[in-house]
């Protein structure tokens, strides 16, 4: 029996986890669960899967929850009852799938605490992740990737000797507006910008989908989690979300993970790892159905935030903590309709741009450098 502690468990990554949960009660349960805001999902999940600790995110949250939790369940908030749950004694598996760089110190409590870890929360391993790889491998932690490119690399790299792989291929479908020129980019609203053609996802990924902002953090992910330098790592564009993500080794040959678009597969490989279970209710892949896929080559100067992420990258140090702090920042302020979709890019621009970089960045550096950005693409507005 695999017991899970689970962050972000309302979430959209949070829920799918659950379903995969709820399918194999025999080999996985729920030991903790931290969660936003969400009261009413909270609850829901509590008396179905019975943890025994749970996280909101504010004292005000855990009071309202509180009344309503069944004896014996313990219930903490905030930075400290997050950790809590990062590193729950009666836990052996930590899936991270909070939302933004809230979730960099857990992930580090959870890696101190000796946990195996399952990663959905990209932004932090994008503001910090020469600190989670280097504490992962200080403390023989594993950390599987949930998200789906990474999984299929993952997959692809199973059994092969690293330094044979010269090149990873990351896929992307484009987003909702890929079919759209810059011009046509003017003016496009927050209902059409969420509404993605081939995945069903929280809000701020399915934005950063739709100004490739997700393929960039994505590419920084490949180079944390592969130990991959940038130069090797490429996007290719591919609208049916198939081919999840390739491997292009020495001699040649590329090997590619394919399936339907369904993010539990990669959630359940993540808990299952090193084994396979059966998905309740997965779709199969019929390729003679699908008839014909479509790649095509990654327009940086169309998908500008994509060469952001790649910049910010070379460069390293903060400077990929500023490209997250102001993305998370911008997103959140088009979602609120304070700016049009092509200033999100021109916020990150202006964000990079004043930053003068730290290498090596500690912990309490990367916590000050991403407030001050986030004060900073506030105070732009
Ligand atoms: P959602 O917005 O759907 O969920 C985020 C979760 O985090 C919610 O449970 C939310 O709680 C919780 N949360 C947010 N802030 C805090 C906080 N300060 N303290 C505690 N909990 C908090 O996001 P997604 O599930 O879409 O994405 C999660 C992560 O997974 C992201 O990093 C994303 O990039 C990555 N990912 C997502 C994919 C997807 O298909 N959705 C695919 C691949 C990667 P509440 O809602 O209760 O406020
Ligand atoms: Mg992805």
């Amino acid at each position: 029996m695999k017991k899970i502690s689970l962050l972000g468990a309302t979430g959209s990554i949070g829920r799918q986890t659950l379903d995969v949960i709820a399918s194999h009660r025999e080999t996985f349960a729920l030991a903790a669960m931290a969660f936003g805001k969400n009261v009413a999902s909270a609850l829901e999940i509590i008396h179905t899967f019975q943890p025994k600790l749970v996280c909101a995110e504010t004292k005000e949250v855990h009071d309202a929850l509180l009344a309503h939790v069944p004896a014996g369940v313990k219930v903490v908030f905030g930075r400290e009852g997050l950790i809590e749950v990062a590193t729950f004694d009666d836990a052996d598996f930590v899936l991270n799938a909070l939302l933004g760089s809230v979730g960099l110190e857990s992930t580090l409590a959870a890696i101190e605490a000796g946990k195996t870890l399952g990663f959905a929360n990209k932004e932090t391993l994008v503001t910090a992740g020469h600190l989670v790889t280097a504490a992962a491998d200080r403390r023989g932690v594993a950390i599987l990737p949930v998200d789906s490119e990474h999984s299929a690399i993952f997959q692809c790299l199973r059994g092969e000797n690293k330094r044979d792989a010269a090149k990873l291929i990351l896929t992307a479908s484009g987003g909702s507006f890929r079919d759209k020129t810059r011009e046509q980019l003017q003016g496009v609203t927050v209902d059409e910008a969420l509404n993605h053609p081939n995945w069903s996802m929280g809000a701020k990924i399915t934005i950063d989908s739709a100004t490739m902002m997700n393929k960039g953090l994505e590419v920084i992910e490949a180079h944390w989690l592969f130990n991959m330098p940038y130069e090797r790592i490429d996007v290719l564009l591919h609208r049916e979300s198939i081919v999840h993500s390739l491997v292009e080794f020495t001699d040649t040959s590329v090997l590619a993970q394919l399936g339907m678009p369904d993010m539990r597969v990669p959630i359940q490989y993540a808990l299952s790892y090193p084994n396979r279970l059966e998905l309740n209710g997965a779709k199969r892949l019929n390729l003679w159905e699908t008839g014909t896929l479509h790649f095509e080559k990654c327009d940086f100067r169309r998908f500008r935030c994509l060469a952001f992420a790649y910049e910010a990258g070379k460069t390293g140090g903060t400077a990929t903590t500023v490209l997250n702090a102001a993305n998370e920042e911008a997103v959140q302020l088009f979602l609120n309709g304070q700016i049009e979709f092509l200033q999100i890019e021109s916020m990150i621009e202006k964000a990079l741009s004043r930053h003068e970089t730290v290498q090596r960045p500690d912990l309490e550096t990367i916590v000050a450098v991403d407030r001050e950005t986030r004060d900073f693409v506030r105070t732009v507005v």
